[in-house]
């Protein structure tokens, strides 16, 4: 009985032991990183927030981790970095890959293809030129850095909804990613949807609250601004994410003339329109081929503009019919289907302003 005494005594004193001594270990380790590249220096976690100074490369002092931010001590005060290439707390090189890239077995486009990496953070292993050896979400592998990875955004507007459990399954099937538009009464009557857009991988995008030409354009221009920002909350409320990119309903033209798009600036804001229009709205189900056709001559025509490939479709049965073969067509002329990423922002407006 004595000895099974000692015995427990022992265990708790062996558990105490670690768990005093791990932690402090850790907390040694997680003090600093080095910083290869100069680094913007943002007001909060968010790429999309203001510029506070840029970074020289240099060993800094690490406070806190929100997702792939850092909060770290400058002269300037305390602020938040998102470095895209560092040696982490742990002594690991990481990288930020802001473009999609294939995911190879070996040092050679030859070799066979695991998967398409998304924007993420890597582990560098082993470089050669623009051939990294890296540890990524879809496992180890080589990626090619000079890779130009033909990619097209998908562009859901007008949900959450009754059909987005479906269109989820189907780009799930497919290994396609979206970007959804989301209006602020869908978000709170959709929630559980919503949430399963942004947890299967997709982007979520701010498509006003009244979605009503008249209450978002005849009053004050800062109209459309306000609406926007109370899609932002109720969306960081409902799934937890901080969003900026928006898209205003029925286009940017000829309604967001300069007083509208300079609020959208003061809120930081971006605005994306779209280069190919499904116009899927106008068909009924049984007319779902049109849909298909009519993303298919976009396509085309902006290769030839040499335009980001940024289609517009709605949450609508009849688009829930033509989206598999929609993506098939994509597929088949070697695009890849990502999100919207806020840390490599693309700028495709009706007005070309470059500051949305
Ligand atoms: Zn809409």
């Amino acid at each position: 009985m004595k000895l099974v005494r000692l015995g427990i005594f022992a265990l708790i004193f062996a558990l105490l032991f670690s768990i005093s001594f791990k932690p402090a270990e850790a907390a040694e380790k997680s003090r600093t990183i080095y910083l290869y590249h100069k680094t913007p220096l943002y007001k909060s976690n968010s790429t999309a927030s203001a510029r506070i100074a840029t970074l020289a490369p240099q060993t800094i002092s690490v406070f806190s981790k929100y997702g792939d931010f850092y909060k770290v001590r400058t002269s300037k005060g305390r602020y938040w970095i998102h470095p895209s290439d560092f040696k982490d707390e742990y002594g690991r090189h990481r990288i930020y890959i802001a473009t999609s890239l294939s995911l190879y077995t070996a040092q050679s486009s030859n070799s066979e293809k695991k998967a398409v990496i998304e924007p993420q953070y890597i582990t560098v292993l082993a470089a050669s030129k623009s051939w990294l050896k890296v540890e990524s979400t879809k496992g180890t592998g080589w990626v090619n850095l000079a890779e130009k990875l033909k990619v097209a955004y998908l562009t859901i507007d007008d949900g959450p909804s009754k059909y987005t459990g479906q269109i989820l399954d189907i780009l799930k099937k497919k290994n396609a990613k979206a970007t959804f538009f989301a209006i602020e009464p869908n978000i709170r009557a959709y929630k559980t949807n919503m949430i399963r857009v942004n947890r299967e991988g997709h982007y979520i995008g701010l498509h006003s609250v009244s979605h009503n030409a008249t209450k978002l354009y005849k009053g004050s221009s800062q109209n459309v601004a306000r609406e926007m920002e109370i899609t932002r909350k109720t969306l960081r409320s409902v799934v937890g994410v901080n969003h900026y990119l928006t898209r205003v309903p029925y286009g940017s033209k000829p309604y967001m003339t300069k007083s509208f798009r300079d609020w959208l600036v003061k809120y930081n804001f971006k605005m994306w329109d779209w280069t190919i229009d499904s116009n899927d709205w106008r068909y009924s189900t049984s007319q779902y081929t049109t849909i298909i056709r009519n993303v298919k001559s976009g396509v085309l025509a902006v290769e030839k503009q040499k335009e980001p490939i940024i289609i517009l479709v709605h949450e609508r049965p009849q688009t829930v019919k033509a989206l598999p073969q929609i993506i098939d067509y994509l597929k088949a002329r070697g695009y890849t289907l990502v999100t919207y990423n806020p840390s490599h922002h693309v700028v495709s407006n009706f007005w070309n302003d470059g500051r949305l």
